[in-house]
């Protein structure tokens, strides 16, 4: 029989796992992945797609045995993590802290806790490499003492758990301590609702186009439904699992992989579900323009900022670089240097760019060849420069970019409309005296009726003694060929008007 589909039903709790580099974060992904897919299931996970789910017996509060899934972002590291989050989305329902019990804490371990603390999530202590003999776990738990984080052993209430990645030992312990700690916070979803989701990962695959791994978050995503992010929109033409095994639905908390999007959509955007195509790309039109605004994000009204981050080959370049922006004008637009360092262009730097809407400025140095894929797929703006005079020129340009052009209008002529000769349906031909002024092709017009504008339209072509004229001045008579949306009637008079966009000087 098939399962009802039950409103704010229970699914799976979707894990990230944090810590400071080489204490096993990518070791532990793996093992588990190894231990409960490659060898059990026929065809295990054939490519990376940024996430993976698993299932796993517990026992229940009751002491019954239950079978139940988690998923797991494969992204290990709060960098990846934070991307997504900066855009304001929550994906992961558990953290994991891993901390190598041999090394205890160390300064990413303590980023990643005030990181934990601040979105709130609950976690689980994961002491690892504890198949080394140095390995000293309970000296950990009482550094981690010192960072508010007091374990059930020391007489706290945060979980722990001791394993070790190489061996596999406590990996069965951590995802029954996962399975329980997701029933205690009673992870629950809306089923009936509008699918909505994050893009953990996205890239353009050359034979399938954009592909782009979403994780759900509520309601059921089906094949054929129309989504947009901000960036783009699309149908859903193949759906995929994590496995590459094509499905017809996918609910709540679980990865799949989506083909159907015209671009590329960027990790961490939210996506939501539309009527219709022309829906969805409406949504997107107006969400781009946002995005543009929130690139130069206003903090004082009239004030734009552009963050940057500088990379350069040696620190004497970075300083020039830094010395020359500094002599900017900056009253209408602020340089604001989120990030200073010699070397090539790393991930980081991407992804740095990609959360804070920054530019790169690369002088003399080059960009990592994954960095460079990287900053092709999220839109990440990178600026090569070998010269300090172009780099200055450019950002200049940069800077008068963003700022509004003014509009200035000149009035140039006032006519008043004697005959209706023709009308078409957005064009008409009219005839008229120029009472003020000079009329010329090409210029804008606003029909005035009673003292009232009830219509704007253009000049798009004008006669004097029906021949084509360059202009028609006060006194004379002449025929204009108007296109607009209003119809014009004997009697109403044109307001002649040239509408000119003034290029604002930083
Ligand atoms: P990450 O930077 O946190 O993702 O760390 P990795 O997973 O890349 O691991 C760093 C190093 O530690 C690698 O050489 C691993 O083989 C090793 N490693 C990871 N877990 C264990 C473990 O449980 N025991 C031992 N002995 N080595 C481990």
């Amino acid at each position: 029989m098939k399962k009802k589909e039950i409103k704010n039903e229970t699914c799976p709790p979707v894990v990230v796992v944090l810590g400071h580099v080489d204490h096993g974060k990518s070791s532990l992904i793996e093992k588990v992945k190894e231990i409960k897919i490659t060898e059990k299931e026929s065809g295990g996970i054939t490519q990376h797609i940024g996430a993976y789910q698993i299932e796993h017996s517990f026992s229940s509060e009751g002491g019954k045995k239950k079978k139940k899934k988690i998923t797991f972002l494969d992204t290990p590291g709060h960098e990846a993590f934070k991307a997504i989050r900066s855009r304001g989305a929550r994906v992961a329902d558990i953290a994991i802290l891993v901390i190598a019990a041999e090394e205890g804490v160390k300064p990413q371990t303590k980023e990643a806790i005030s990181y934990i603390k601040k979105t709130g999530i609950p976690l689980i202590v994961v002491l690892n490499k504890t198949d080394k003999s140095e390995a000293n776990p309970e000296k950990v738990k009482r550094e981690l003492i010192k960072e508010e984080i007091i374990v059930e052993s020391m007489g706290g209430k945060i979980p722990s758990v001791e394993v070790s990645a190489k061996t596999g030992k406590g990996i069965s312990e951590l995802l029954e301590m996962i399975l329980l700690l997701s029933e205690m916070e009673d992870i629950r979803a809306d089923l009936e609702c509008k699918v909505e989701g994050v893009v953990l990962e996205s890239s353009l695959n050359c034979r399938r186009g954009p592909m782009a791994t979403f994780l759900i978050k509520k309601g059921v995503l089906k094949k054929g439904d129309i989504l947009a992010t901000f960036s783009t929109f699309g149908k859903v033409k193949i759906l995929e699992d994590f496995q590459g095994k094509l499905i017809e639905k996918v609910f709540p908390s679980t990865p799949c992989v989506v083909f159907g999007f015209q671009k590329v959509p960027k990790a961490g955007e939210k996506f939501k579900l539309f009527d219709s195509i022309e829906d969805a790309r409406c949504y997107v039109e107006s969400e781009c323009k946002k995005e543009e605004e929130r690139e130069v994000i206003d903090n004082q009204p009239g004030k734009k900022i552009i963050n940057l981050i500088l990379k350069g080959d040696v620190e004497g370049s970075l300083e020039a670089i830094e010395g020359v922006l500094k002599n900017l004008p900056q009253e209408k637009v602020t340089l604001r240097i989120l990030k200073k360092e010699t070397g090539n262009i790393n991930e980081s730097d991407i992804k740095l760019a990609c959360s804070s809407n920054a530019k790169v400025i690369c002088f003399r140095v080059k960009v990592d060849p994954i960095a460079e894929k990287l900053a092709l797929r999220d839109n990440v703006n990178i600026l090569k420069f070998d010269v300090i005079y172009d780099l200055s020129q450019q950002i200049r340009n940069l800077m008068t970019s963003v700022l509004k052009p003014e509009i200035k209008r000149e009035e140039l002529a006032e006519v008043k409309v004697l005959a209706i000769f023709r009308t078409e349906k957005k064009r008409q031909i009219v005839g008229g005296k120029v009472i003020d002024g000079r009329v010329i092709p090409g210029s804008n017009i606003e029909v005035i009726r009673n003292e009232e504008i009830i219509g704007e339209g253009k000049v798009v072509g004008l006669q004097k003694d029906k021949k084509e004229a360059l202009f028609a001045k006060k006194g004379e008579d002449c025929g204009v060929l108007y296109e607009g949306n209003e119809r014009i009637e004997e009697g109403d008079i044109l307001h002649v008007y040239k509408k000119e966009k003034i290029k604002v000087e930083l």
